[in-house]
């Protein structure tokens, strides 16, 4: 299994994924070399190093990112990740598809990301609150509410986004509740926002199932990935009566062909640390979980777990992307030829940008909505953007990712146009 992780680590580069469906969407659109110089590269990088005391008395030195890939259509927007793993490679990838995301949305938004590299649970709470607010104090000069608005990625959550904020207002010496979303409820944070990415993910697999015939309350799925985007796309579809028939984390899966309870497999996650060894269902590697035959496949964990090596024997009738990047462009062609549908990341997961954009219109405007509101917009919103790339790619021939692309990438490129830029 790590002999694997390795490999896989080493061959797929993010970033190389980012540029090559840049590049295919430029060239289907017939812009110049020029559009795809600028928008392959990142307006802005800034990495950052932050001291944090440790609990035994050492300092450890974190290093940290912030990226600013395209801020035409607006402000900067998009997570901060914490990870062992992350690069700045990593983080410019993910920014370059904050801006495609926000855009395919309609969004007055553009792109950006953060990252640290640290693995945040081996760090004590204290530990992890001085590296959060060392993290916005460094990265203070470049974000604010016109400027760059962070929110939640892998392993954030609202409390780290409440240092935050807390941290950029104690250095404005007013609040400044805008500058990040997903906070607490209690700190000017939308209802709904800590369950809108696995909503949104479950609205599309509903639109998309109806899409080709199958009904969304016999449907079975599968989720790779149990944190926040893979325990709400589970529970969401539960909901509706699909069969939940495999779940996994990093340490591993669990599957039951008469179907799990998403709540129940929480409950245990929460007591034990993983899924794994949930009572009653047999266990399951990740590698296995993607090829398990299924209506729904939803890949909620990292990237790069759809490739070439095993996109011939995924047997899901429907992908829909919960994590950013887990096809590979290789992939993506070999599922196209399957007649499998792949709902893109840029799409399917824009559930959690969509209630945070919703989240600095309320704060910005010192409203509050109530759920139903939140739901509702999400809901009409999310389906908009679903339908028209839907439609382009049935119009065009070709798949989900490549309409989404247009579309966004057209949008962003008129609006650098009308500004001057190119
Ligand atoms: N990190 C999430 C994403 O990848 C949410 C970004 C946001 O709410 O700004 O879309």
């Amino acid at each position: 299994m790590k002999i694997i992780m390795v490999k896989l680590l080493s061959i797929i580069d993010p970033y190389k994924m980012a540029v090559k469906q840049l590049r295919n969407a430029v060239e289907l659109l017939g812009y110049d070399k020029s559009v795809f110089e600028i928008l392959s590269k990142p307006q802005r990088v800034l990495e950052v190093n932050i001291p944090v005391r440790m609990d035994d008395g050492s300092v450890i030195v974190f290093t940290g990112y912030r990226v600013q890939h395209n801020n035409a259509l607006g402000p900067y927007k998009g997570g901060v990740r914490y990870h062992p793993n992350v690069t700045r490679n990593e983080v410019i990838a993910l920014s370059m598809w904050m801006t495609w995301k926000c855009s395919v949305t309609g969004l007055p938004y553009g792109g950006g990301k953060g990252g640290v590299i640290v693995d945040p649970r081996r760090l004590s709470i204290r530990e992890l609150e001085e590296l959060s607010r060392g993290y916005i104090r460094a990265i203070a000069p470049i974000i604010g509410p016109e400027k760059d608005i962070p929110a939640p990625d892998v392993y954030t959550d609202p409390q780290i986004m409440a240092w935050f904020m807390d941290e950029f207002s104690k250095l404005k010496g007013y609040n400044v509740p805008a500058v990040v979303t997903a906070k607490p409820e209690e700190l000017w944070g939308s209802k709904g926002r800590i369950y809108s990415t696995g909503l949104g993910v479950a609205i599309i697999a509903r639109e998309a199932a109806r899409k080709i015939g199958i009904d969304i309350s016999n449907a079975r799925v599968v989720v790779q990935g149990y944190g926040n985007v893979g325990f709400f796309t589970a529970k969401f579809l539960h909901d509706v009566g699909a069969k939940i028939i495999a779940v996994s984390d990093s340490k591993g899966g669990v599957y039951d062909p008469k179907g799990l309870d998403p709540e129940k497999v929480m409950e245990f996650k929460r007591k034990t640390g993983s899924v794994i060894k949930y009572p009653g269902a047999s266990t399951i590697t990740n590698e296995e979980i993607l090829l398990l035959e299924t209506d729904i496949l939803v890949p909620a964990a990292i990237e790069g777990v759809i490739t070439l090596d095993n996109a011939a024997s995924i047997k899901a009738k429907i992908i829909v992307e919960g994590a950013n990047g887990p096809t590979t462009p290789e992939a993506d062609k070999i599922l196209f030829k399957k007649g499998v549908k792949v709902v893109p990341d840029i799409l399917a997961n824009a559930g959690g940008v969509i209630v945070s954009y919703f989240e600095w219109v309320q704060n910005l405007q010192g409203h509050v909505w109530s759920e139903e509101e939140v739901k509702e917009r999400l809901e009409r919103h999310i389906e908009h953007a679903f339908h028209r790339v839907w439609l382009k790619a049935e119009r065009d021939s070709i798949d989900l990712r490549t309409a989404a692309y247009l579309v966004a990438v057209e949008r962003v490129v008129k609006a650098m146009k009308l500004r001057g830029w190119i």
